[in-house]
């Protein structure tokens, strides 16, 4: 949503559809009755000059720790701003423990994989490197960007983590005990993802990792790695070859299907 300044017709048309939605901001301070938070200088230009918000506008603000609260507007300049909230308005809920680990891929891919991903529940997003990851650097900066403002739309009350770009070998080498791992094999040897997920379903509330490879796959002898790993769950997402941005959403979204309930 946040915008370049493109007229004012074109403000008042957002102006009347955020009014509806309402703006809804990840912030980092703590929220309690009566705290003021700052906004980052992003922020603050969004809701000035895109969302044309002034003093003693309302807005929604949550920080992943203390719920969701309604807010005002108590401080608006051009580069700086801060909120103050007022009232609960959603309690902190629990919610999945699950990592996505991607090799990167290009630029908007990436993004796009990284926003999606935030809508469909991850709590971190790994990148790793692989023998074929063709992409050899990773923007966390702007993938936190993305995450956020994804957050944001999406109402979830947390903003996924964006860990640093890391081999997959040394990620594979220090596996968090007890960290399920469903392991998309373009092999297609593995079980159909919905079978192999369902006979999991007692596990829903317990950490789980999805593993999608670059679009050149994975090397031999990093198929032999995943594979030894006790946590490991190799499934097959289909007949088809999946471009790897294509397979991650497809595995996040059946993993939700499967194993997440809407409390
Ligand atoms: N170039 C590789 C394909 C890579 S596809 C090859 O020719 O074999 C990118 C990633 O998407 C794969 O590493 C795998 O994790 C996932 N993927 C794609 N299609 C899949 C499928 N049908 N089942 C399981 N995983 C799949």
């Amino acid at each position: 949503m946040r915008g370049s300044d493109q007229g004012d017709k074109l403000h008042a048309g957002r102006r009347e559809a955020a009014v509806q939605i309402g703006v809804r901001l990840h912030v980092e301070g703590d929220l309690a009755a009566g705290a003021e938070v700052p906004l980052d200088p992003a922020q603050a230009h969004y809701l000035r000059n895109v969302m044309r918000r002034g003093l003693g506008d309302a807005v929604r603000v949550f920080n992943g720790r203390d719920g969701e609260w309604r807010a005002v507007i108590s401080a608006l300049g051009k580069a700086k701003g801060a909120v103050t909230a007022e009232a609960q308005t959603r309690l902190q809920a629990a919610e999945a423990d699950l990592w996505l680990l991607a090799a990167p891929i290009k630029r908007t891919a990436i993004d796009f994989v990284a926003a999606k991903a935030t809508e469909l529940g991850v709590s971190a997003i790994q990148p790793v490197f692989t023998r074929r990851t063709a992409v050899t650097r990773v923007n966390a900066d702007r993938l936190r960007a993305n995450v956020i403002e994804a957050a944001e739309q999406c109402e979830r009350l947390t903003v996924p983590e964006v860990l640093a770009a890391r081999p997959l070998a040394d990620v594979l080498a220090a596996w968090p005990p007890g960290r399920r791992l469903l392991f998309a094999d373009e092999t297609r040897d593995g079980k159909p993802i919905a079978e192999a997920l369902a006979a999991e379903r007692t596990h829903a509330h317990e950490p789980w990792a999805i593993l999608i490879g670059p679009e050149g796959g994975f090397a031999p002898e990093e198929l032999t790695r995943i594979r030894a790993l006790a946590a490991v769950l190799p499934v097959s997402l289909g007949a088809r070859l999946l471009r790897a941005d294509t397979a991650a959403l497809a595995a996040l979204a059946v993993w939700q299907a499967v194993m997440a309930s809407n409390a």
